[in-house]
């Protein structure tokens, strides 16, 4: 056969032997929880996991912080080297920034709240090393007790930050640029998405910033008009 053809034929199937592996791993948080399952019974069954390469390089695993019952969830996408150190979701730059659009822009619409009032997880638990993206294997594992942390929490609306999250929750593949400001669901739980926050704290991005705030006004009414 033609060397070319042959080449053609090659990556055509690799090209779909990836995206069979990502359709496969993409809803990665399709776990079934047991009812009535409680937050503190999903962190006793994770205990000092070793389900996936993840746990070698982490200092702490990174639960979730917040209120158990919270109307409102945001989910990011893994820890950073803050988060890691401190086992706290969102406590870096990132998390900072997260926590000010949360309080201000609840303020600025006349809705009381603090960042104490939701619930802040990530897809996975344990940082990838040096902050890249989690592998397919990686969410599929640890997607499951996302999973149950929403299942148990039961929140109201979703906010997805950044395209991991995106991706994880609603199993659609655009960009975040595409998914922004859009509603998706996660079983039946509303899932608003955004721009992850450390993608704002890049100074060229004011634009993205504008959109994030408008974002986060959206679901806020959304959940607590
Ligand atoms: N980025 C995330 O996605 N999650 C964190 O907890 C911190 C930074």
């Amino acid at each position: 056969m033609n060397p070319d053809i042959l080449r053609g034929y090659l990556e055509f199937y690799q090209d779909l032997g990836i995206k069979t592996l990502y359709r496969r791993a993409a809803p990665a948080p399709d776990a079934v929880a047991p009812a009535g399952e409680t937050l503190p019974q999903i962190l006793a069954d994770i205990g000092d996991c070793r389900r996936c390469r993840l746990h070698e390089g982490r200092s702490k695993l990174v639960f979730g912080v917040g209120n158990p019952t919270a109307p409102l969830v945001f989910v990011g996408e893994g820890p950073g080297a803050d988060e890691d150190a401190q086992g706290i979701p969102f406590v870096g730059r990132a998390g900072q920034l997260l926590t000010q659009m949360i309080e201000n822009t609840a303020k600025r619409e006349g809705i009381q709240l603090t960042r104490d009032d939701v619930y802040i997880c990530n897809v996975v638990k344990c940082r990838p090393p040096g902050n890249r993206t989690p592998e397919l294997d990686e969410m599929d594992i640890c997607g499951q007790f996302l999973a149950r942390q929403l299942t148990a929490i039961r929140p109201k609306a979703i906010c997805a930050l950044g395209g991991t999250a995106a991706h994880a929750l609603t199993n659609h593949k655009e960009g975040v640029t595409k998914m922004r400001g859009r509603w998706f669901q996660w079983r039946e739980i509303p899932v608003m998405v955004t721009y992850h926050p450390s993608y704002l704290l890049r100074p060229y991005n004011q634009d993205a910033k504008r959109e994030a705030w408008e974002d986060l006004k959206k679901v806020l009414h959304f959940v607590y008009d």
